[in-house]
């Protein structure tokens, strides 16, 4: 035993000498714009609960109900006796939500992403990947043993010479044609800036390409129905797969892929993320689906404009205060820093003044690409936007 422990902080110790080192930090109080850690209260701008639903009362009483209704846990898998209603109540909200033929949900994006590219292509198929995609995708692309590409970040020149390398790929000999996948986020989750997705989806259908889009940062927040980037853009019919998450802007847990009904049936057969899995606590199924009626009402709009408004002028204080943005609207505000130890120390002199900011780094982002992630929600005011602006300045001064 002393020897394992002994090669673990070893590694242990490199992670910290190249300022990489993470821990965890215990939150007593729902996520929202204060939040308790030790005692203390802070001022958020980390979590991605972008409209504020994660502490909604319709989504805490459809949790309740269904806690009542249907118990704690789900007890099987879907695919033995765990499809509970919930999970069928959420799917067919989701389905209506996207305007898709079908979805089925997961117990995290991260295990739709996993489950979903690993059961559409596999060892003969090829995989075109924009650089900044999140990990799950790229987890999921390397375990479908497809031969992966990578495409430089947002760059249309880059992804059609990828696109004609696999095209002109020769065939096999008794194996079926290649299947060629491109994956994008719409919303990146780390830059804030948007996918090209109309020049993506040309490009994809001229090389018969499939294309998979991951919506965790833009459901909710764009397109006339809030259904994302690929309304927004309106390129929902050539969108093969869309991947997205219920624990962001939606505030509860868990991940979808919405899609054609083979699509969905084909998941349902071959996702192992899915099959081999205990089906999500009911609890979470109805929260989500109560947080997608939320997005789809009269309030949700009035969520979206207010995040809207706390972006905007989070952005105009941050120029104003000589910070350096990109014009593109997100709810997603990265603060450059570059090296790694600096952005640490930042986020360390913001939670001295109250305030609660994350510094993302490797392997998050690129080494030397170290940021502060700011994230607005429509639950934050704009007076919150000014108190974090002061205390960006104050500690600004003594870097
Ligand atoms: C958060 C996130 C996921 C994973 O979703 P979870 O439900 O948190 O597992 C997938 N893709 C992107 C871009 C994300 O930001």
């Amino acid at each position: 035993m002393s020897g394992f422990d002994g090669e673990l902080r070893r590694e242990l110790e490199a992670i910290r000498k190249g300022g990489l080192h993470r821990e965890l930090r215990r939150v007593d109080s729902p996520q929202s714009p204060q939040i308790e850690i030790a005692g203390r209260t802070f001022l958020n701008f980390s979590s991605n609960d972008y409209l504020g639903l994660s502490n909604h009362p319709a989504l805490k009483e459809a949790a309740i109900k269904a806690v009542e209704k249907f118990g704690a846990g789900a007890g099987a898998s879907r695919l033995i006796s765990g499809s509970l209603a919930p999970h069928h109540e959420l799917e067919e909200t989701l389905a209506a939500f996207k305007g898709t033929e079908a979805s089925i949900s997961f117990s995290t994006g991260y295990a739709a992403a996993l489950g979903a590219i690993t059961a559409i292509v596999g060892k003969n198929d090829i995989v075109i990947l924009d650089k900044l995609v999140h990990a799950s995708i790229v987890d999921a692309a390397r375990l479908s043993g497809a031969t992966l590409r990578i495409f430089a970040h947002n760059d249309s020149v880059d992804l059609e010479e990828k696109l004609l390398w696999a095209g002109n790929l020769p065939p096999v000999p008794g194996k079926a044609p290649k299947r060629i996948l491109v994956v994008t986020e719409s919303v990146f989750s780390m830059g804030g800036d948007l996918a090209s997705l109309r020049g993506i989806a040309d490009l994809k259908d001229k090389y018969g390409a499939w294309l998979m889009v991951d919506e965790a940062h833009a459901t909710g927040l764009f397109g006339a129905h809030r259904r994302g980037l690929i309304e927004e853009f309106d390129v929902a019919g050539r969108v093969e797969v869309q991947l997205g998450t219920l624990g962001k802007a939606c505030g509860a847990a868990g991940g979808y892929i919405c899609g054609s009904r083979a699509l969905i049936d084909l998941l349902v057969n071959r996702a192992r993320s899915f099959i081999f899995s205990t089906a999500p606590v009911p609890a979470a199924a109805a929260a989500a689906r109560a947080g997608i009626e939320v997005i789809q009402s009269a309030e949700g709009e009035v969520l979206r404009q207010h995040l809207w408004s706390v972006v905007d002028h989070l952005k105009s204080a941050l120029i104003e205060a000589g910070w350096a943005l990109s014009p593109i609207r997100s709810a997603i505000v990265p603060l450059l820093i570059g090296k790694e130890e600096q952005a640490t120390a930042i986020a360390a002199a913001l939670r001295e003044r109250g305030v609660f900011v994350p510094a993302i780094r490797y392997p998050t982002v690129a080494r030397g690409k170290a940021r502060l992630r700011l994230t607005a929600t429509a639950a934050h005011t704009i007076s919150d936007v000014a108190a974090l602006v002061n205390a960006l300045t104050s500690t600004k001064a003594l870097n």
